[in-house]
């Protein structure tokens, strides 16, 4: 039987499960880059995505049966908390991805290097979003795939997140070692964020995502899986688990445009 729900996606299934797509030369790599840095269209974009996620805040902070992670039980006692990623969500970094294409290769060094040496940016909505979570004391906690690396420069174990919460604050936003967390800083805590997720599920009620990549908020959407996938993404599995989250959307998952890179590159 069709539900209603499934008649919905049902035209979206079709489409995912057609013939692999033609190959599309990559003839304007740098459209993206233009785009996020150029366009009042991408300004536009995100401030209409941070206000739909702000304009929810109040209704689920009261809905204590809410929680926008679909394995979250019982939470109806725990505090509210919103989890953003980092780079093309919380702050946009166009410039420095223009950099990087015009002299690659992107390396987690330099992006840690150009983030020391230059001033972050907002997120357009964002700021305005932190405060109305504020007002309304829901946490906010910024979960990253840029990764600890222990190096010979320091002896801190985690070097980088010193640069990572200098960036939040710069863009003004509540930052603290306590709510920032990095890929590799705990035991377990890999590229894959479910189990950053769970641990920060233990003590809040998760009642929004906001992310730019499909990894914000499904797990195992990369073409080459990391633990603990063991299956790799391809476009068709993609588009199925968008679908199967489909109630989240706009309704508990916030999503920003990001052109410029992410996990849909790697899957064909
Ligand atoms: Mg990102």
């Amino acid at each position: 039987m069709i539900t209603a729900k499934k008649f919905l996606w049902l035209p979206f299934l079709v489409v995912a499960c057609a013939a692999p797509p033609e190959p599309v030369p990559d003839t304007q790599p740098h459209l993206g880059i233009r785009w996020v840095r150029d366009s009042a269209e991408y300004v536009a974009v995100a401030t209409q995505v941070y206000r739909t996620a702000e304009n929810a805040l109040p209704g689920m902070v009261a809905d204590q049966d809410w929680s926008a992670l679909p394995y979250q039980r019982d939470a109806a006692h725990l505090p509210p908390a919103v989890i953003l990623d980092i780079d093309q969500t919380s702050l946009t970094n166009p410039v420095f991805q223009a950099y990087i294409w015009r002299e690659p290769p992107f390396t987690e060094e330099r992006l840690n290097d150009w983030s020391a040496a230059h001033d972050a940016t907002p997120t357009p909505g964002i700021n305005a979003y932190a405060e109305k979570a504020k007002r309304h004391d829901v946490s906010l906690f910024f979960i990253t795939n840029r990764e600890c690396r222990p190096n010979a420069e320091s002896s801190e174990p985690c070097p980088q997140k010193a640069v990572v919460i200098q960036d939040l604050l710069e863009a003004g936003l509540p930052a603290s070692a306590e709510n920032v967390f990095l890929a590799a800083e705990r035991e377990g805590w890999g590229k894959e964020k479910r189990a950053r997720f769970e641990w920060i599920a233990e003590n809040y009620r998760v009642i929004q995502l906001i992310g730019d990549d499909l990894g914000d908020f499904i797990p195992c959407v990369r073409r080459r899986p990391v633990e603990p996938c063991t299956v790799g993404a391809t476009i068709d599995n993609r588009f199925e688990a968008t679908a199967e989250y489909g109630d989240y959307w706009g309704a508990g998952w916030y999503i920003l445009p990001n052109p410029m890179h992410g996990s849909w590159t790697s899957v064909r």
